[in-house]
């Protein structure tokens, strides 16, 4: 558990500031938080926040993205710990709160403390439903292994790890609704198998009728996921851990894991153990105060208003600023009176929004439907008395700000009402956009209104990625981004910006990769500081863009480069990579995979002598020496006396091979020696992301050859084929054939070419499964084989300079850097403790 804060929550004299103190630090916790800032209510207030999760506050609808890969789990943070610090925010992370004594206006935590308050939010959400299934818990009352809900970063970590292990093929999630579809791609992208069992009758049920499920279930089974509807688990089937579901209409499906998003309930436990009204969840006014209660107040998922209990954020946002108003006494009239359940969502890739009602209701009701399931659209709205009483769109959400905007305000409707699915000269995008209200929410996820949107872009910023770096808006689901950008352009009248930092290569310079690499070489700047005095807006330095400019200098100078730690990840100035806890790994060089008794001997050894908790092999061929300190690296380089493997860099790492010629039967090229020759070449070679390369001796691939950065195949008549952008990540490609080749030198030759053009042309961390598409690989050929563009001797002698510049990192050990390379410091974020097997 962390406390962070200026002054660790404690009263300091002389500050009279009344006590707030918030339980939860979830979406709405923190939102509450943020209102009650922006209202001036730091001055009234001393803030102490508690949540029962180990970090800052999160986005926890990009739970879905980083599952499915495409975000980091880092990447999801909405107030850093950072920003509790600033904001003179206490937070206790990870303590979780167990009661409240109303009386005595203390909150009592699971870590021993009492504090006291004098204004009190409840903001603790929901956790996932877990429905009485048989065989969901061990005895122990855990959930059995391979049981997973989708709920929290843990949750999703969990997942993650679970699903990446070898022989988890297959999956069933229980629960087709919007949670369940998101968590069944998101796995696919882990190349497990799918099947989604739902109890209703069509996906979705709560938010569309059965023709719009249809269509959806089309496009959800055509990404290849299995959709069992009206089918309800009655077990899991396993013992030790998960090995399949049982379901009550139909034949058991064997699985390695079962995600139940079944629905949520609130977290309401704190609540009735303290004397507060529940029904479903906590009750509130419409105040947001709870009934009774001075200065209680409750917010977001955990509370019932006027009868409603809401599982989507665009209420909590509303529910937050009525609060504000409150706490703060900005605007004691201030009135939540609930909310519009108009969804907008993108539901595993599909763009979903509905709002109101299903389906007619009334024989008078209109109904205007538009299907087109080859293409996953469906359209269909709901007309009562001239007024949009609900509307379901799927697939085609280009009219949603439009539709929305007259569901709420019961907007007069076009007489042709096919207008309303189609820009057929009802009102087009712009007018709908000038017609929204200040306050429509046009980011959901992140509750940004129209409003704030148009006053970033008033005060200054008129590009649409300034816009949604400073709002946050599109940033969640990414559902919204078109409006997002209608909304730029009508606030800005026309006068917006092309967004020139698209093309930057590292955010704080305003240069793309080529210009970049020109004044760099003209100006001859050899360091990061070097780069930012001369090219960057006032010189500032810029911390996100440190990484991608000592690549890109190490790259163009070799030798001449001049190294600045600071301007390095740690791993990279450490050399080793950091794990979950803290500690760090170890992969020592073991060049095409081979190594000796003599080495393993010394492995063994370094492992007994540092008490290395895990001792394991890598995807890549090597041994990884998990769980070292970060003081005892050296050493333990040391008395390896191997080179660094280099499993940490943004640079070349590996080459895997199959045993080849010389000992299978099948084997048409010496696979082993020329994987050995090619990691000896361009042995730590920077370059934009990491590289993996591989050498099969015949085309069984056993060393996985097509699905590498670069991958080498022998065939028959002792040729090579060579190919690139090939991936088997999260993302699965299989490489490009660049070059069929008579000799193992050609192949090294062309390899270096193609490695060395990727390092000159590709964006910083792009991988080359999307750099060689990008380019194509007919270009590739021709200026990599053919020398089209007489770059060839230019590309050759680069890479040369850089493998001639070659130094193994691991001789740092008796030299270190800076006196504190190799000391430990405190972590910023608790870190999980990982488990030794
Ligand atoms: C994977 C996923 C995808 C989603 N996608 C969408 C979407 O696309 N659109 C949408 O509108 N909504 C979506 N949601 C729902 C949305 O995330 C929730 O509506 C929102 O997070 C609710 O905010 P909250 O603060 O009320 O609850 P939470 O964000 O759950 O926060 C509550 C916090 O309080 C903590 N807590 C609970 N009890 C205690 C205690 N006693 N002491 C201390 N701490 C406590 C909890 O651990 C939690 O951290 C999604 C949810 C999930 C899980
Ligand atoms: S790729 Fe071919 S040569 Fe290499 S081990 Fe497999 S079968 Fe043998």
């Amino acid at each position: 558990m962390t406390a962070l804060a200026s002054r660790s929550g404690r009263s300091t004299p002389g500050d009279t500031r009344r006590r707030l103190v918030v339980i939860g630090n979830g979406m709405a916790g923190a939102r509450a938080v943020e209102e009650i800032l922006a209202r001036g209510g730091a001055v009234q207030h001393r803030i102490t926040m508690f949540g029962d999760e180990p970090y800052g506050n999160y986005n926890r609808i990009m739970l879905s993205h980083v599952l499915s890969g495409e975000e980091d789990a880092g990447g999801i943070f909405l107030n850093s710990l950072d920003w509790y610090r600033e904001n003179d925010i206490t937070l206790h992370a990870g303590v979780r709160v167990d009661k409240i004594d109303r009386f005595a206006k203390l909150v009592f935590s699971d870590d021993g403390r009492a504090t006291p308050y004098d204004v009190l939010i409840i903001a603790t959400g929901s956790r996932s439903f877990m429905p009485p299934v048989e065989g969901l818990y061990t005895p122990g009352g855990r959930l059995l292994p391979g049981v997973f809900a989708f709920r929290t970063i843990d949750d999703t970590r969990g997942m993650v790890s679970y699903a990446q292990q070898d022989h988890r093929r297959r999956a069933v999630v229980i629960g087709g609704g919007l949670l369940g579809l998101e968590a069944a791609r998101g796995l696919q992208s882990h190349g497990v198998d799918v099947d989604v069992v739902h109890s209703g009758r069509h996906l979705m049920n709560a938010q569309m009728g059965p023709d719009g499920g249809a269509v959806l279930r089309r496009s959800v089974e055509a990404l290849g996921i299995r959709v069992h509807t009206s089918s309800r688990t009655t077990a899991i089937l396993g013992g030790d851990r998960v090995r399949g579901v049982q379901l009550r209409d139909a034949p058991d499906i064997e699985c390695d894991m079962v995600v139940v998003a079944a629905g949520i309930r609130p977290n309401v436990e704190v609540a009735v153990t303290s004397g507060l009204p529940v029904e479903r969840a906590i009750l509130v006014d419409d105040h947001m105060r709870v009934p009774d209660e001075d200065e209680i107040y409750a917010v977001g998922e955990c509370v019932q208003h006027r009868g409603e209990v809401y599982g989507l954020v665009a209420p909590l946002w509303e529910q937050a600023a009525v609060l504000a108003d409150h706490v703060t006494g900005a605007n004691p009239k201030a009135t939540y009176l609930g909310s519009r359940t108009a969804t907008k969502l993108k539901v595993a890739g599909v763009d979903v929004a509905s709002m109101g009602l299903q389906a007619p209701e009334r024989d008078t009701d209109e109904h205007v439907v538009f299907s087109e399931p080859s293409r996953g659209v469906f359209k269909s709205i709901v007309i009562r008395d001239s007024k949009i009483v609900g509307a379901t769109l799927l697939g085609d959400s280009r009219k949603v700000a439009y539709l929305t905007q007259a569901f709420d305000r019961g907007l007069p409707l076009p007489e042709e009402r096919v207008s309303l699915l189609f820009d057929l000269g009802g009102p087009d995008e712009e007018a709908g956009v000038a017609e929204l209200d200040g306050d429509a929410q046009v980011c959901n996820c992140n509750g940004v209104s129209k409003q704030a949107i148009a006053d970033t872009v008033r005060g200054g910023c008129t590009t649409l990625s300034g816009v949604m770096d400073a709002t946050r808006a599109g940033k969640g689901c990414g559902s919204c981004k078109l409006l997002v950008r209608q909304v730029v352009e009508w606030a800005a009248d026309g006068a917006v910006e092309e967004d020139p930092a698209a093309a930057y290569y590292v955010p704080g310079v305003p240069l793309d990769k080529a210009a970049l690499m020109a004044a760099i070489r003209e100006q001859g700047l050899r360091s990061v500081s070097a780069v930012f005095a001369a090219l960057a807006p006032g010189g500032a330095e810029d911390s996100k863009s440190k990484m991608g400019l000592a690549s890109l200098l190490k790259m163009m100078w070799a030798g001449e480069y001049i190294d600045e730690r600071d301007a390095r990840f740690v791993n990279d100035r450490v050399h080793a990579n950091i794990q979950r806890d803290g500690t760090f790994s170890v992969v020592p060089q073991m060049k095409g995979g081979v190594t000796s008794p003599e080495q393993l001997r010394r492995i063994a050894d370094v492992a007994d002598k540092y008490n290395i908790p895990m001792v394991k092999l890598t995807g890549g061929q090597r041994i990884d020496l998990l769980g070292v300190p970060k003081e005892d690296l050296p050493k333990v380089w040391a008395d390896l006396d191997m080179p660094s493997g280099y499993a940490y860099g943004k640079s070349f790492r590996t080459v895997k091979t199959c045993v080849g010629q010389e000992f299978c039967r099948f084997g048409t090229g010496d696979s082993t020696k020329l994987g050995i020759e090619i990691e000896s070449r361009f042995q730590g070679i920077e370059s934009p992301a990491k590289l993996k390369l591989a050498v099969s001796g015949c085309p069984r691939n056993c060393a996985e050859s097509l699905v590498k950065d670069v991958g080498v195949v022998a065939v028959d008549g002792g040729r090579w084929e060579i190919y690139v952008g090939g991936a088997a990540g999260a993302h699965i490609r299989k490489g490009d054939l660049l070059a069929t080749v008579d000799d193992p030198e050609t192949v090294k030759l062309l390899a270096g070419r193609f490695m060395q053009y990727y390092r000159e042309r590709a964006n910083w961390l792009e991988r080359t499964y999307s750099f060689v598409p990008r380019v194509g690989i007919e270009h590739l050929r021709a200026v990599i084989v053919d020398d089209a563009e007489g770059l060839g001797a230019q590309l050759d002698a680069a890479m040369q300079e850089s493998v001639d510049a070659y130094v193994d990192p691991w001789a740092e050990r008796n030299d270190p850097f800076t006196p504190g390379q190799f000391r430990t410091s405190l972590p910023l974020e608790v870190l999980p403790q990982v488990p030794v097997r």
